[in-house]
């Protein structure tokens, strides 16, 4: 559903979205997002309509099944994964989603291949990239911890498990 709305920042027209997931063995999940054709404002963020007290979730990655488990990160929550010592603090205006823990995995790659783009700390960031690839094997035991002081956050392992 999309909807016009005004720009936070600039104040003209811009355009909300809200995408409801139903997810299995949980409930609702509602993504909204805002974008802003002309000042270019962007930011997302995940309700669910469950939940709000504050949750921590812990998932110890062991086996490739696991990277298929379902992730919602919404703009508090804070990522860690202390086998690689990377944690990921929400700033507020976090960008927010709902994939899977490959897909997590894959959005942090994306975020240390834009670092090196800017020459930041090249060969640190190099190595840390490779070892996500690593983890996105499926062969590398790691933990993945959310923590999310308003709820909206959480790690849902799939129907079959
Ligand atoms: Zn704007």
């Amino acid at each position: 559903m999309e909807i016009k709305t005004r720009c936070p920042v600039c104040g003209q027209e811009a355009m909300s979205t809200f995408l409801v997931y139903n997810i299995p063995n949980f409930g609702e999940a509602v993504l909204t997002s805002i974008s802003c054709q002309h000042c270019g404002y962007k930011s997302s963020d995940v309700i669910l309509t469950e939940e709000s007290n504050p949750k921590r979730y812990t998932l110890v990655i062991d086996s490739p099944e696991k990277l298929d488990y379902r992730v919602i990160r919404s703009s508090h929550g804070n990522i860690k994964i202390p086998e690689l010592g990377l944690e990921i603090k929400s700033t507020g205006f976090t960008d927010s989603y709902i994939t899977n823990v490959e897909g997590v995995l894959l959005r942090i790659e994306d975020d240390l291949k834009e670092k090196i783009r800017n020459k930041q700390n090249e060969k640190q960031i190099d190595d840390l990239i490779k070892k996500i690839r690593e983890l996105r094997g499926g062969k590398t035991k790691f933990t993945l911890e959310i923590d999310d002081p308003t709820g909206n956050s959480a790690i849902i392992p799939r129907q079959s498990d």
